[in-house]
């Protein structure tokens, strides 16, 4: 690795963790219906102002050792660890597919799924207003994709939205209960939009498999049975489409030689 490529990796990377430091605003603020651009940053707990050396991405962390300022109230490791893991994105993004616009694209699209990551886990909702825009927003994959196409976007979006909502019509018919938020159906239709139909038939497969996977582990542990616990399916879909962004065409590939004759 040149010296060129070091600094620009690291730039990409504090830029990365910036845009990851505004995501934490996005994920407090929207479930509550709150701007996202005013006030600045404030303490929770004690509402005092953030002067701009508490908001530096990880390093107010370390400094402030995960405390406030003003009130030493515990931060929660929370704040930058999404501010390391947008900052990681970034750079593996790069490192992939150098600067470019897909690179801009991926980056956006992750940054998303991010933000709606963290708020299915706190309040088990994916809000309209990210996903809806969302889609099309994220329909632009044919112009920022090479390998892309509108007839593919629409597709993506269809098998995203359609799959998933004849699921949730099936399990509802059966169990007479939501199984499936409509926020996920959503959800799907955007990473359809992005990723087409072999990225969101991909997403849909390695989504449920984590899911399952994850909810046995969470039953074994809590030895319970009960087959209605609500595990938040966003972040697993979110998984399984950042899968797809980086190794979703040599895992199709593999599976294809390994399980299909
Ligand atoms: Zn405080």
């Amino acid at each position: 690795m040149t010296a060129y490529s070091f600094y620009s990796g690291l730039i990409v990377f504090i830029f990365g963790t910036c845009i990851g430091s505004f995501l934490n605003v996005c994920i407090y603020r929207i479930p509550e219906n709150r701007s996202i651009v005013t006030p600045g940053s404030f303490c929770p707990n004690c509402k005092n102002s953030l002067p701009f050396y508490c908001n530096i991405p990880i390093f107010s962390y370390l400094f402030l050792m995960g405390r406030c300022k003003f009130c030493h109230t515990p931060i929660s490791i929370r704040y930058p660890f999404v501010e390391a893991l947008t900052g990681l994105f970034s750079l593996l993004l790069f490192l992939k597919f150098g600067l470019t616009p897909a690179m801009i694209y991926w980056f956006a699209f992750i940054s998303v799924l991010i933000t709606i990551s963290f708020i299915d886990l706190d309040h088990q909702i994916i809000p309209d207003n990210i996903s809806l825009p969302g889609i099309l927003i994220f329909a632009s994959s044919f112009y920022f994709l090479p390998e892309m196409t509108l007839k593919n976007v629409l597709l993506g979006i269809l098998t995203g939205g359609g799959s998933l909502y004849a699921i949730a019509l099936v399990y509802y018919l059966v169990k007479k209960q939501e199984g499936m938020g409509g926020g996920d159906i959503k959800l799907l239709a955007m990473i359809g939009a992005a990723t087409g139909i072999k990225g969101v038939a991909f997403t849909i497969f390695t989504g449920s498999l984590f899911g399952t996977i994850s909810g046995l582990l969470i039953m074994l542990s809590t030895r319970t049975a009960d087959t209605r616990l609500r595990i938040p399916f966003g972040p697993f879909l979110s998984l399984g489409a950042i899968l797809y962004i980086f190794f979703g065409e040599r895992l199709i590939q593999w599976y294809m030689t390994c399980f299909v004759p």
